[in-house]
């Protein structure tokens, strides 16, 4: 058995105080998943939650610099709690799911917006406005042994020391139990799988040479320089 070239190297993500890397199988994101007032968000007004994914080499693992992609006049930020599964499986229950947690991480689902407008016009899907060449910085992994299972605790992006967005976990819609369940009545989940759990409000429009700093309390900040590809 060989190949006709040589495969790509796995994509493996750090693990906070440890140098063993957490390596990654899928990435997928919750589209939408912070209600714009907390008072809004009865049980019975909650929508699904709907999800697409990035590719595993979209990754840009532990931030540091990120290419400014091409084709945009609108790239925006996402601040998202990550979610790494060590374990996986199909018809996931809520009351199980958190067993399959490995550990939490700070990412940025980078999104070319102007891209995605067009798509949605259009009914048109979202890979290029989403899934494009390092659209997912993420800082490292903490293991749930070590943080537990965060549902509450500030989320923030600040571009350039400016503060963007800010938000709680306690504001998102769907907690990370139900997200595992949910996405696993569609796909069978395994270990190695990333899930972006979606943004709170204040996303916004950066550019080349901007620093993007993100954090999660209880998780960890990283930060990331949108740089020119060439
Ligand atoms: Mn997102």
């Amino acid at each position: 058995m060989s190949y006709v070239f040589p495969p790509p190297p796995p994509v493996a993500v750090p693990i906070a105080g440890s140098e063993a890397l957490f390596p990654v199988r899928r990435v997928y994101c919750v589209g939408r998943n912070y209600a714009d007032h907390a008072a809004e968000m009865g049980a019975d007004t909650r929508e699904p939650p709907f999800f697409f994914s990035k590719p595993t080499d979209a990754l840009v693992p532990g931030g540091g610099k990120a290419h400014y992609p091409p084709a945009t006049n609108d790239l925006q930020h996402e601040v998202e709690l990550v979610v790494a599964l060590a374990g996986g499986g199909a018809d996931i229950s809520p009351a199980t799911a958190l067993d399959k947690v490995y550990g939490y991480a700070v990412g940025i689902d980078l999104t070319r917006r102007d891209l995605q407008k067009r798509a949605k016009d259009k009914g048109q899907p979202w890979d290029m406005s989403k899934g494009f060449d390092q659209s997912a910085p993420l800082g490292a992994i903490q293991p749930a042994t070590l943080v537990g299972h965060p549902t509450s605790g500030s989320i923030w992006l600040a571009v350039n020391g400016e503060l963007r967005q800010k938000g709680d976990l306690a504001q998102m819609s769907w907690t990370v139990a139900e997200i595992i369940a949910n996405l696993s009545t569609y796909v069978t989940l395994a270990a190695g799988d990333l899930i972006f759990t979606g943004t709170p409000a204040g996303v916004s429009t950066v550019w080349r040479g901007d620093v993007l700093t993100a954090g999660v309390a209880g998780i960890g900040e990283f930060a990331v320089s949108l740089v020119d590809a060439g």
